[in-house]
């Protein structure tokens, strides 16, 4: 086994082939990582969320990385680390472009809004509230991979 760099264009082909990535955000010093849909069309990462820890944390601090990992049926794996800027796009005049575009990357995926419009308690407060759609401009990248060398 061997582990090599990969280079952009092999990062974006992990990237392309994945719905699902870990997004770490952090807020003094403490992280918070979770699973989430994205969509990708470069430099940027389309989701969609509810109001909640996340969305507040990457609103006070919106320095975020973004982790992608692709495993063969051997124990070769594929990951990125994309390390980017968090950005709301909101529903305002002005947004109405970016959030339909984001809401079209993202709607290529089938049930790509249920883990996100969903929290564990249902009700009217949940159900009422609002959907956020976001994007993360990535700035930088690394990928890494494993070679099965036997
Ligand atoms: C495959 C997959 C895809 C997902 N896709 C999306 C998506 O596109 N958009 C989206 O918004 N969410 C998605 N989720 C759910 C996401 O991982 C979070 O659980 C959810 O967004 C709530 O995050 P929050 O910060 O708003 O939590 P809040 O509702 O504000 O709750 C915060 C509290 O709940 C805990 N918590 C939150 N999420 C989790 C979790 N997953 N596991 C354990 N503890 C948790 C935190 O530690 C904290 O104590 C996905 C989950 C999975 C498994």
């Amino acid at each position: 086994m061997i582990i090599r760099e990969m280079n952009k264009s092999e990062c974006a082909a992990v990237i392309a082939q994945a719905r699902v990535a870990r997004l770490a955000v952090s807020r003094e010093d403490q992280p918070y990582l979770v699973p989430v849909h994205f969509a990708y069309a470069a430099p940027f990462f389309y989701s969609f969320t509810m109001p909640g820890q996340k969305i507040e944390w990457m609103r006070q601090n919106p320095k975020v990385c973004m982790l992608i990992e692709q495993y063969s049926a051997g124990r070769e794996w594929r990951s990125v680390v994309a390390y980017g800027r968090f950005e709301e796009l909101p529903d305002r005049i002005g947004w109405k472009r970016e959030r339909d575009h984001a809401w079209s990357m993202l709607g290529k995926q089938a049930s790509w809004w249920e883990p996100g419009g969903l929290k564990p308690v249902p009700g009217p407060s949940a159900n009422a509230a609002e959907h956020l759609f976001y994007r993360i401009e990535v700035e930088s990248m690394t990928g890494r991979q494993s070679v099965d060398a036997d």
